[in-house]
């Protein structure tokens, strides 16, 4: 099954990114997938450890020196990862000014103080105040904020299952209106496979939310690694898209200057 491309990745550019867009697209390229997209981190929160690392200008110079090096081999897209963005519009529409954007993943990765990626936090509350502050956040997110893919859509849970459980549907009701408002808005969804990889072994977001998006009348998908090194680009992206066929979804959405375009899965 030829994976088409990998839209949630992070080289060195973003703080926590390994290694450079070469390389990764060296991997993709060794992979045989025939598409990547560099999705850096933009933080600008309270609580960042580097907030506004990501520098538009050197990494769009090095996407167009890397797509006429590759061309014909492989397609580059220029992506990013906001966070937040729905609490920070001035900022994240600056970044966008800088370079041509191909996509905006936007993601929440923080609901008030709190990481989602933080161990103590979820040891410290209930699986219900989490996931419904969560997905309440997120709701405001979907509602408001300017992006073409909805990152990782239940990202407690790669950090969470394993202390406290996750069960979707026990936040049917929630997740379901989000859904609503991501097929009324056009944004696809990030089927990203950082979970995999993780001791919770899960792929975000869970496939009985993927079966809902479909059975609504979501169609547009894109695929995620999530990879922040090299050997990551690519990782368990057979299952994101078996997971994607299961729901009965028929395509993955390409996306160009923030157009979207659906693209047979072969
Ligand atoms: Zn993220
Ligand atoms: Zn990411």
């Amino acid at each position: 099954m030829q994976i088409p491309l990998d839209y949630h990745t992070h080289s060195r550019f973003s703080e926590d990114g390994d290694d450079s867009p070469e390389a990764m697209c060296l991997r993709a390229i060794a992979l045989g997938i025939p598409e990547i997209g560099f999705s850096e981190h933009w933080d600008v929160g309270p609580h960042e450890q580097n907030p506004r690392f990501f520098q538009p200008e050197p990494w769009f110079r090095e996407i167009e020196r890397l797509r006429d090096l590759f061309a014909g081999q492989l397609i580059l897209r220029a992506g990013i990862e906001i966070a937040e963005p729905h609490l920070y519009p001035e900022p994240a529409a600056e970044v966008l000014g800088r370079a041509c954007f191909d996509y905006v993943i936007g993601s929440v990765h923080w609901v008030g103080p709190h990481f989602m990626f933080d161990e103590q936090y979820f040891s410290q509350h209930s699986a219900d105040e989490i996931y419904d502050a969560y997905f309440a956040e997120l709701g405001r997110m979907v509602s408001s904020a300017d992006i073409d893919i909805v990152g990782h859509l239940d990202i407690p849970s790669r950090t969470a299952k394993p202390i406290l459980g996750y069960d979707p549907a026990r936040y049917k009701n929630q997740i379901r209106g989000i859904l609503r408002i991501v097929i009324e808005r056009g944004l696809a969804l990030d089927i990203n496979a950082a979970g995999l990889r993780k001791p919770s072994r899960n792929l975000m977001p869970d496939p009985l939310i993927l079966k809902w998006f479909a059975e609504m009348g979501g169609d547009r998908v894109t695929l995620g690694s999530d990879a922040h090194a090299a050997g990551q680009v690519g990782l368990h992206l057979a299952a994101a898209l078996g997971a994607v066929r299961l729901a009965g979804l028929t395509h993955i959405t390409q996306f160009e200057g923030r157009r979207a375009r659906p693209i047979r899965i072969g």
